[in-house]
């Protein structure tokens, strides 16, 4: 029996993955399972799995998970603290879906057992890649995509030299605006941005995909992971969101990978590495969607994209200010404080802001770096955000 962890159990990706795992009783052994606020779906995912410890991300929630709890045999805890410890528990293979940055910690610690990490949060990549990839190699870790695109790329390049790689293209649905025009959206509400046509997922990562900012990081997320040029990695928009990715070699040839817009794919994918295993999800008929569109993705119309670019060439501290100051612009849509476009010009004041006050791009070289510039960025944030109300 393979034994698993999953943070951020409760979340989209969380349940999708649990989903998998439990359609192959007896193959698997759930070691750690995490989750946040909703302490009641972690209990009972817990009881299902017979997990040996249910860790809650806050300290004020771990009461009602003990209660809920209570007679299982599931150890509990709370806290960061006990995240990290959670992610030492010895593991074949850890699912890293913690949502926003504070993803990256618990991860970062389960790579120094040497595990398989399933990473599904992108921000570890954004805002610490190369320290990321160092920790791996370090203590023979092994990190497999999970965002759906990187898969795709991770997939076309199965048996392919890295050297012959001529472009790395992956696909944006383009959210819940693709057809908006510019001035609507200023007036787009939390609501609105909330819901996508194609996926379903967390409320945080659909807001990004109507903002662009998914796939803003999802540009850096492709550099830091393959190590590719950022002029050799575009985004291009692609309505059915059927085709995740295409790889482009040397002599013209694009590999495409298509599947249904179905998460657990992906996971799937990095769950039963190197094999390929059956999975539940729905077969392409090709005549039936009888064709695919593309379209430019439109820098002018969305900034996240041109910002990515700056984050890419700038490299070093930029990609934890660009997470911290999208988050923070995130947290002020949602609570209604700014309007949908203030995310781009809040983001862009930060990093002006950042670049000229602290100067970004400086190599990383600790997590410290990472969490400092995040604080830095967030508290900046919160100075910006009155202007813009
Ligand atoms: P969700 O919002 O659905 O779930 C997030 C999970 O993280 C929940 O378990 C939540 O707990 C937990 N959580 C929230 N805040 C904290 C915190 N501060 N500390 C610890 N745990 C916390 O997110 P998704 O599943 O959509 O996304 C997870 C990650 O995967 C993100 O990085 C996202 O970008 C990435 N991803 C997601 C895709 C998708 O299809 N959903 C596709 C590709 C990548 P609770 O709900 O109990 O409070
Ligand atoms: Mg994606």
């Amino acid at each position: 029996m393979r034994r698993v962890s999953v943070f951020g159990a409760t979340g989209s990706i969380g349940v999708n993955t649990l989903d998998l795992i439990g359609r192959r009783p007896g193959a698997f052994q759930v070691v750690a399972l995490s989750g946040g606020r909703n302490v009641k779906l972690l209990a009972q995912q817990a009881r299902q799995f017979n997990a040996e410890i249910a860790v809650t991300a806050h300290e004020d929630c771990l009461e009602e998970l003990r209660e809920a709890l209570a007679g299982a045999g599931t150890e509990v805890a709370a806290g960061k603290d006990a995240l990290i410890e959670a992610a030492l528990r010895p593991a074949d293979w850890v699912m890293s879906a913690i949502v926003g940055a504070a993803g990256l910690a618990p991860g970062f610690a389960a790579l120094s057992q040497g595990t398989t990490l399933a990473l599904a949060n992108k921000e570890s990549l954004v805002t610490a890649g190369p320290l990321l990839l160092a920790e791996a190699q370090k203590h023979g870790a092994r990190i497999l995509p999970v965002d759906s695109e990187h898969s795709a790329v991770f997939q076309a390049l199965v048996g392919e030299d890295y050297a012959a790689v001529e472009r790395v293209i992956i696909t944006a649905s383009g959210g819940a605006f693709r057809d908006w025009p510019l001035e609507k959206l200023k007036e787009a509400t939390v609501a609105q941005a909330s819901t996508h046509p194609n996926w379903a997922m967390g409320q945080r990562i659909t807001i990004d995909s109507a903002s662009m900012f998914n796939k803003a990081m999802e540009l850096i997320e492709t550099k830091e992971f393959f190590g590719f040029p950022p002029e050799m990695i575009e985004a291009v928009v692609h309505p059915e969101s059927m085709i995740h990715a295409l790889v482009g070699f040397k002599d013209g040839a694009l590999m495409a990978h298509l599947g249904a817009p179905d998460m657990r794919h992906a996971i799937g994918y990095a769950l039963n590495w190197p094999e390929r295993e059956d999975l539940p999800v729905k077969r392409l008929d090709l005549v039936e969607i009888g064709k695919l569109t593309f379209r430019k993705a439109d820098e002018a119309r969305f900034p996240a994209l041109r910002l990515a670019r700056e984050v890419m060439a700038t490299g070093g501290t930029a990609g934890a200010a660009f997470n911290a100051a999208k988050e923070a612009a995130l947290d002020a849509f949602i609570a209604e404080e700014i309007g949908f476009l203030d995310m781009g010009a809040l983001v862009t004041a930060v990093l002006t802001e950042m670049s000229a006050r602290h100067g970004l791009g400086k190599p990383l070289e600790n997590l410290d770096m990472v969490y400092q510039t995040d604080a830095t960025a967030r508290a900046l944030a919160r100075q910006v955000i009155p202007s813009l109300r």
